[in-house]
């Protein structure tokens, strides 16, 4: 028998309006003090660092507390070590956004629950996930016709975008299909095939020339060697923007291969593709309008918290027809191309209402504003660019083509690769070590580098001058401490 109460007016589970409020000060009590803090806040703290207290695996649910001291768990012992994208000093990886007006989208999104992948359950609702989707469309050239829908991150789009492909290009057997992307390539391209059932042997893995781009004669020519060894070319993936450098992919030309070659042409913009929306954004992204499928990550461009991601298609009718199948038990869908059931064209079924996060901010905001903030992380990395640049013993491995570039130290005569190499980390973790500012590093063809990526939308002048004068105090003193422990 149920302990619970005939009535359930006081059970927490079915919060009235007046707890709702009283519990959401208490979450404020700890968030508004940490939102504060946040722009400066440290760029990271390494999980060993001395500081680090975080509370233990459990591995049992014990028995109930109280919020206040979950919020004080959550913020005193858990949050910390870790890193910091939502602050200003973090230019390592990817930077992901955090914009707390995506934050009350969820909250509310949340508390009303509503069934968004099926029309008719609530049109409303189900069309500002379409909306979102046009106006996407629209920012990177797709004709009418086009389509797409949000996923929880590049990742998943890139996997759905092969799977379409495939279903809309192959037969049952396509175990002789090819891949192509650059040795450039996200890792998540190599999933993706991988997961989408194709043998990872038959993605091939392009070189690059010296700018990190795909070699388009090496890709040519590859093509031609497979299909003359009786294997089937299908797909060509660019990239808008690579995680290493920040290369974008010579995307006109890989359009053209494509089509002469008949092949699927996604292109992962990911990182890079919301700039389409400045004008030196949308020159360096010539070309991207040509793809059959596109990924962007709101979770990155358009600063939102993690878990928003998108897949465009040139034809939404490719979706469909990749994703389709009937459920009796389903209510019915729609005839009328306007209104989108996404479940028809997507793999999930029951899902959060993640365009909310989307379409609130655009709304309140408008294009505008996101614009302004990405050209001025074009700026921000132009102004570290020319300024790392032209430090002593400092060369740039591949200068920005949006708001990513990479560099390392090489002083003159030194030993080896290795030991250059080493001496490059050892470089990284001095910078790093203020904790004020994050940078990351990379590997290109055994050269280990160190990659600025401009894209926290908190990040400022003054973070950009901090990051320079770390590079900058590092240098010699990396440097000679190298050669005393070499
Ligand atoms: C971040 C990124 C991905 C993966 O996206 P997730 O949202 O992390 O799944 C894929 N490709 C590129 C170029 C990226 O920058």
């Amino acid at each position: 028998m149920s302990q619970l109460p005939i009535s359930s007016a006081n059970s927490p589970l079915e919060l009235t309006g007046h707890q709702l409020r009283q519990e959401l000060s208490l979450v404020l009590d700890q968030l508004v003090p940490y939102l504060d803090g946040l722009p400066d806040d440290d760029a990271w703290a390494p999980h060993d660092s001395p500081r680090a207290n975080i509370t233990p695996r459990e591995s049992r649910l014990g028995s109930p507390c109280s919020l206040v001291d979950l919020l004080d768990d959550l913020f005193q012992r858990r949050i910390h070590p870790s890193f910091s994208p939502t602050s200003g000093g973090y230019l390592a990886y990817v930077p992901g956004g955090g914009i707390p007006h995506a934050a009350i989208a969820d909250l509310i999104a949340g508390i009303i629950n509503k069934y968004v992948t099926v029309w008719s359950v609530a049109p409303g609702l189900a069309n500002i996930e379409a909306d979102i989707i046009s106006w996407f469309n629209d920012l990177v050239g797709f004709p009418t016709g086009s389509g797409g829908y949000l996923t929880t991150g590049g990742s998943m789009a890139n996997w759905s975008a092969i799977v379409t492909a495939r279903r809309m290009r192959l037969g049952d057997d396509f175990s002789n299909a090819i891949i192509y992307a650059s040795d450039q390539s996200h890792h998540s391209i190599i999933k993706a095939s991988v997961l989408a059932g194709f043998p990872e042997v038959n993605v091939r893995l392009i070189p690059c020339d010296d700018t990190h781009r795909i070699d388009l004669q090496v890709l040519k020519s590859q093509i031609a060697l497979d299909r003359k060894s009786g294997l089937t070319p299908f797909l060509v993936t660019g990239h808008a923007g690579t995680t290493n450098t920040g290369a974008v992919d010579p995307l006109e030309d890989l359009a053209v291969i494509a089509q002469q070659e008949q092949l699927w042409f996604h292109i992962d913009a990911a990182y890079g593709g919301f700039f389409c929306l400045t004008d030196r954004g949308r020159d360096v992204l010539r070309g991207l309008h040509r793809a059959d499928s596109i990924t962007l990550d709101p979770h990155k461009g358009l600063f939102l918290p993690y878990g928003t991601g998108c897949l465009l298609v040139r034809e939404q009718a490719a979706l469909r027809q990749a994703h389709q199948v009937d459920a009796a038990y389903l209510p019915p869908f729609q005839e009328d191309a306007a209104h989108v059931d996404f479940c028809e064209i997507s793999p999930e079924l029951s899902r959060d209402f993640r365009a909310l996060r989307i379409w609130l901010p655009l709304k309140l905001f408008g294009w505008d504003m996101f614009t302004q903030y990405l050209d001025q992380k074009i700026d921000l990395c132009t102004q570290a660019f020319d300024a790392v640049k032209s430090l002593e013993h400092i060369e740039i491995m591949s200068p920005p083509q949006l708001s990513t570039f990479a560099f390392r130290i090489a002083p003159p005569d030194f030993p080896s690769k290795t030991s250059l190499n080493s001496l490059n980390q050892y470089f990284l973790a001095r910078i790093n070590a203020q904790r004020k500012i994050f940078l990351s590093g990379t590997t290109i063809d055994g050269h280990f580098l160190i990659r600025i990526c401009v894209l926290c939308f908190r990040t400022h002048e003054k973070h950009i001058e901090q990051c320079i004068a770390a590079i900058e105090n590092n240098i010699s003193a990396s440097i000679e401490n190298y050669k005393s422990i070499d």
